[in-house]
């Protein structure tokens, strides 16, 4: 029966007790293969790297988060990007990309994709025209990321989704800030809503993993056959925990969105603070559309202190309670340089056009008290400004 509200849907969505036992959990089924009945007869699943029981429940709850078919899950997010490139793009195709998006995601497409003849122009998503302008015969897919690592930046997904519908292109969204449960690209037009359950949708910091949602049936079974013949699937236990972490993702990114929606406006009245990039902010440039378009704003937010490189770096060194680290969505409060960890290998030129100074701090906003989470931040901000005093940096003179 499918479950209407989603906070229901969350803990029960593809889920059922266990025939065999009754166990109220999916079991982990850590099986390589399959006993077949006769030659051609079995239950569904042969061997794990085509398909895997507790993995295939995984993807009927992902899936009908999104009210699209069972959704193909990938060892890593970067996999399930990989596995859409293969899926979609021959040697001569052209791919429209947001300008702002994961570094990996920029790495794979200047630094791998183009060896195999894959042409990739990074342009400005926030408008709908750019992505049109830039949208030739040879292009094939337009993929944004919205919001945008790490200065969370919006695209207008209908009006980008129009563009594509227009140009006969599809249109994929990487919606790992926001998970189905903030925004549903689908709903809005997109092909593809494209996952790394790395983040808020496993959200414990315990597993890597990707996921990939289209309501397309023949790409979904294009999807499950360039996993199955590059070996990418994700593993049973992983699939477990993320299972078990969705059972709280409405109720954590409730939580999340509270919480970075205080840390933000306390960073914003702060003296020495001097940007803050929020979308739950009204003084955020597109806090109309996130309004529009989010059903929340999540628990990812960038900031710059004055004093630019030397105090920012400053600031991430004098952290205690919020950690020092890649990644974001988690439990914990992490804090990471783009510029030199997440987006390293974007080229300067690429990361100065998009925002990403390398002053800008992002901090993905965990379940600790938001007040303790302000008071580390308030001390690290006051460490971070004696540092910048002794050694002021070119760009805060
Ligand atoms: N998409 C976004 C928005 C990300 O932030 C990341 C990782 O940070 C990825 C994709 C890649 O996911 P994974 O690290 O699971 O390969």
């Amino acid at each position: 029966m499918p479950h209407t509200h989603e906070d229901t849907r969350a803990v029960h969505a593809g889920q059922a007790p266990d025939p065999a036992t009754g166990a109220i959990l999916t079991p982990i089924f850590q099986s390589t293969t399959y006993v077949q009945q006769a030659v051609g007869v079995h239950k569904g699943h042969t061997y794990s790297r085509a398909s895997n029981p507790t993995v295939s429940v995984l993807e009927a709850c992902l899936g009908e988060l999104e009210d699209a078919p069972p959704s193909v899950c990938f060892s890593t997010g970067m996999a399930a990007e990989t596995a859409l490139a293969l899926a979609l793009l021959r040697s001569g195709d052209h791919v429209v990309v947001s300008e702002v998006c994961y570094g990996g995601t920029v790495r794979l497409l200047r630094e791998i994709l183009s060896g195999f003849g894959v042409e990739a122009s990074f342009v400005d998503a926030k408008s709908p025209a750019a992505v049109e302008a830039a949208i030739t015969p040879r292009t094939r897919l337009v993929f944004v990321e919205t919001p945008a690592n790490p200065t969370l930046a919006l695209t207008d997904i209908a009006a980008v989704a129009a563009v594509c519908r227009q140009a006969g292109v599809l249109l994929a969204v990487d919606n790992t800030f926001q998970t189905p449960v903030l925004q549903r690209p689908l709903d809005l037009g997109a092909d593809i809503s494209v996952y790394s359950t790395t983040k808020h949708i496993e959200g414990h910091n315990s597993t890597v993993g990707g996921a990939l949602t289209s309501r397309d049936e023949a790409l979904l079974e294009r999807l499950r056959f360039v996993r199955k013949s590059v070996g990418s699937i994700q593993s049973p236990f992983e699939s477990w925990l993320t299972l078990r972490g969705i059972k709280t993702l409405p109720l954590r990114l409730r939580q999340h969105s509270a919480h970075a929606q205080a840390v933000a406006s306390w960073l914003e009245a702060h003296p020495r603070v001097t940007r803050v990039l929020y979308p739950g902010l009204p003084s955020f440039p597109q806090h109309e559309l996130a309004v529009r378009q989010q059903r929340g704003h999540g628990g990812i937010l960038a900031f710059e202190i004055e004093g630019g490189l030397v105090a920012g770096t400053a600031l991430m060194n004098a952290v205690r309670l919020c950690a020092l680290a890649e990644s974001l969505g988690a439990v914990e409060t992490l804090v990471t340089h783009p510029a030199s960890m997440t987006h390293g290998d974007v080229p300067r030129e690429q990361r100065e056009r998009a925002g990403v100074t390398d002053g800008l701090v992002r901090l993905s906003v965990g379940l600790e008290d938001p007040a303790d989470i302000i008071a580390d931040l308030g001390q690290a901000i006051e460490v971070a400004a004696a540092a910048a005093e002794e050694e002021p940096c070119p760009a805060a003179r």
